[in-house]
């Protein structure tokens, strides 16, 4: 082996990662078991196969995040985006790529890149001692055998095989005048103040039309081998609960005791849906037990029928699908080494990141994280106002644990603006027609402040020699 670093999984994440290693002038091992092994989603033996969908999701980078997050990666010289910027397809203001040519165009880039070597096989257990520094970047169908070397290493319950997605709702976009903040009992909790929780009560007949309406709703079906995979009985769908009985989410995840109703004093809620702060800004709530595989578009028309979410905007949709990932904010340091045995970083949808871009921005981030430190220099995380800080701070700090309630509280997330911390919103010049509104004039507001954060971050300066 001649590479300094070896990067295990040359999916979306390790592409990336091994792309800036290089292309900082250091040495690296690509290791990939395709076409030798394959996954149950992959087909092919091309670096950076797109397993599903061909979209790299909205490309307009003034108002939505994961255009924030393209423009980013672009600014630093990310692989993935100049391939699917080269064979990108008309979407509107979508990226979508064709998926042949962009996966060609990166096997090609990384073959012929003089620094790094292309290695073809399974990785099937914890990487070699002499490897002393390892990016493992190997995606949500991580070979079983490594997934066990890594699971031995971490703790059986670090290690998730399965997410369960509850969706969370923007802060701002939950109507407190009907919704109250109490902890049930009043219970402070560690770390906790007695009112830690949101709280939307329904009556007898919120319950049941809410209850019918979840119980009628188009589901997604699983994988064939996702089926085949058994998950807990502690993350079970809301509407598999729902379908055991009338009363089972009154006794469940809706379970009315130790709350009272400020707005309505003498009168306990027949049912009551919590939300949970998730992230340490506050500015994201996570709906308590609400995992669910429910389509996208019901879950939004469903959850709107609880009394408080009516004007709810979702920073993500629930779901449950087969994939591997760590607890990242206990397990991995800011730089994404794991803190078990430092010489192992990880990148991609493992950390518990979700999507394409996602994925492969943080392969870019630990692939710049990996140079530094072969180069002899420091370099600090991206700034959390950038989407690259904010994606990496919610996998390493910014996600407010609960675990003791059963599902782990750490789940996997898209970039949203929910992950950066607020801005001033700027005055409002006023005016009509699409993204003319307030809420538009913020966005601007935070991606002017990003790129502007980012350039410094990627400045050659920002990097200082290690002590
Ligand atoms: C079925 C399915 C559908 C999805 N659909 C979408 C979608 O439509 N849009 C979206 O944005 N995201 C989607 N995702 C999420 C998607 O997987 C990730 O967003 C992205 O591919 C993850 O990037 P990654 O680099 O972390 O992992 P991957 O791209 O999966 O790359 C991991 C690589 O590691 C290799 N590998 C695994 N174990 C080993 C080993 N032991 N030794 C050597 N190599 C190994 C694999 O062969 C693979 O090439 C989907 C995921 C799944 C499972």
């Amino acid at each position: 082996m001649t590479g300094e670093v070896h990067v295990i999984g040359g999916g979306l994440a390790g592409s990336e990662a091994t792309w800036q290693l290089a292309q900082a002038g250091v040495p690296a091992a690509l290791h990939e078991m395709r076409p030798l092994r394959q996954t149950e989603a992959h087909k092919t033996g091309s670096f950076a196969e797109l397993v599903c969908s061909n979209s790299f999701r909205s490309d307009e980078w003034e108002t939505n995040a994961v255009g924030l997050l393209h423009e980013e990666m672009r600014r630093a010289g990310s692989l993935i985006m100049a391939a699917a910027d080269a064979h990108k397809l008309p979407a509107g203001g979508a990226l979508a790529v064709d998926r042949d040519g962009f996966a060609a165009a990166v096997t090609e880039k990384l073959e012929a890149h003089p620094l790094i070597e292309i290695v073809r096989g399974e990785i099937d257990g914890l990487p070699p001692a002499e490897w002393d520094s390892v990016i493992v970047a190997t995606g949500p169908l991580t070979s079983p055998s490594l997934a066990a070397a890594i699971q031995a290493l971490t703790g059986e319950a670090e290690l998730a095989f399965f997410d369960a997605i509850a969706p969370i709702v923007y802060r701002d976009s939950i109507d407190t005048g009907v919704c109250w903040f109490q902890s049930r009992y009043d219970k402070a909790g560690p770390g906790g103040g007695g009112a830690d929780y949101i709280n939307c009560p329904l009556d007898k007949a919120q319950y049941d039309a809410f209850l019918a309406a979840l119980l009628a709703a188009e589901k997604a079906a699983f994988k064939e081998f996702e089926a085949a995979t058994p998950y807990f009985e502690g993350c079970l769908p809301i509407e598999v609960m729902a379908e055991r009985g009338s009363d089972t989410l009154r006794y469940g995840p809706m379970k009315p005791v130790g709350l009272s109703n400020p707005y309505k004093a003498g009168t306990r809620p027949y049912a009551v849906v919590q939300l949970r702060q998730d992230n340490s800004l506050g500015t994201l709530w996570n709906m308590v037990g609400f995992q669910t595989k429910l389509k996208h578009g019901e879950q939004v028309r469903v959850f709107r029928m609880i009394p408080g979410l009516e004007q709810a905007e979702f920073a993500r949709l629930g779901g449950l699908h087969r994939n591997t990932f760590l607890n990242s904010p206990k397990l991995l340091d800011a730089t994404l080494c794991l803190k078990a045995d430092p010489r192992l970083r990880f990148a991609g949808q493992i950390t518990g990141v979700e999507g394409y871009v996602e994925s492969a921005a943080i392969g870019l981030i630990t692939g710049r994280f990996a140079a530094a430190e072969c180069l002899g220099w420091k370099l600090k995380p991206p700034p959390p106002t950038t989407a690259l800080g904010a994606l990496l701070n919610h996998i390493t700090g910014g996600h407010l644990s609960a675990d003791s309630e059963g599902t782990r509280s750490f789940q996997p997330m898209n970039v949203n603006f929910g992950l950066f911390p607020p801005i001033a919103t700027p005055p409002h010049p006023g005016g009509k027609g699409p993204r003319s509104s307030k809420g538009f004039d913020r966005k601007r507001a935070l991606s002017r402040r990003a790129l502007a954060d980012l350039d410094v971050w990627l400045a050659p300066s920002a990097s200082v020699a290690a002590e």
